[in-house]
């Protein structure tokens, strides 16, 4: 077999910015780049395409590759759906990227290439069915078995930030409108923003700060932590409850916040049905490289 590609390349398009890697064929990293995510689609396209080329030119080789998107590539109709961020909705994106890169490009949601990743070579490695979570500005989700991305019939597969948030008290009925078109999603309690609005007012995005704040004994910043782990086990009880993962592996900005892998466990198994549940809540192992790292790793890894 003739050898095509001598790295991989990974790219992960997010709202604001846009990260790009190569990885040798061993996994190694051999450069990793980021830069501002341009405003138009069309900019965007082109600035991939002239960001793998500069790779390419400085690693003296050709690489496949292959880009997380804060989305999917509809299988009814070819085009992005479900992008909240950036302008890639209703775009035949990985028909785009492939012309203007000259090869097949390889296009996947990137909470399921953050599964991928943390399932190669990361939290997950060795472990049968991944589940990997983004809790970050928004909720994603992604279900690796046997080293392959669930994704689905309608590519959705572990999209669980968007389905109503399980077991609801009175005072979480109805629940607010989200930006998907439903009401109540999982998203808008569990998400970093979500945290912040419910400690700290409608006006707030920014939930760094709360544990500290709780750990120093502020009691609104306890009771919101208190609030968002009791509704963050309800949405894992219920993937546990249908997939039965191996492992759940947190990602986003809130996988810093360490109390989640001590209280987690205990609060999610009186939702479960199941005698004993001991499912190993981890973080991730890679940070932020896990979505360029998983994008990479869409292509095998080329012959040697
Ligand atoms: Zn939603």
């Amino acid at each position: 077999m003739s050898k095509k590609y001598d790295f991989r390349i990974g790219i992960d398009l997010g709202g604001t910015k846009t990260e790009i890697a190569a990885l040798a064929p061993d996994g190694r990293l051999l450069e990793r780049r980021r830069v501002p995510t341009p405003a138009l689609y069309e900019d965007s396209v082109a600035g991939m395409a002239e960001m793998v080329r500069g790779l390419e030119h400085g690693l003296g080789g050709r690489g496949s590759v292959g880009i997380g998107i804060p989305g999917v590539i509809s299988p009814a109709t070819g085009l992005v759906k479900n992008a909240n961020s950036i302008a890639l909705n209703g775009h035949p994106f990985d028909r785009d990227i492939g012309a203007a890169m000259g090869r097949d490009v390889r296009v996947e949601n990137d909470a399921n290439c953050f599964a991928l990743s943390e399932a190669a070579d990361g939290a997950g490695a060795g472990r049968g069915t991944v589940f990997g979570v983004i809790l970050g500005t928004g909720v994603g989700g992604g279900i690796v078995v046997d080293g392959k991305v669930v994704r689905g019939r309608h590519s959705i597969g572990g999209e669980w930030g968007h389905i109503p948030l399980p077991w609801p008290t009175a005072d979480e009925i109805p629940g607010r409108q989200c930006w998907c078109g439903h009401r109540n999603c999982l998203e808008l309690h569990v998400s970093g923003p979500a945290l912040a609005m419910d400690c700290d007012g409608p006006d707030a995005r920014d939930a760094s700060s709360i544990p500290a704040r709780a750990a120093a004994g502020e009691a609104r910043a306890q009771a919101a932590l208190a609030r968002h782990g009791d509704r963050l086990a309800r949405g894992f009880a219920l993937i546990i409850d249908l997939l039965d993962p191996d492992v759940i592996v947190l990602g986003g900005g809130l996988s810093n916040m360490d109390h989640l892998y001590t209280d987690l466990p205990r609060q999610i198994a009186p939702h479960v049905f199941s005698d004993f549940v001991n499912t190993p809540i981890v973080k991730n192992m890679h940070g932020d490289s896990s979505g360029v790292r998983g994008a990479a790793w869409l292509w095998p890894a080329p012959a040697g």
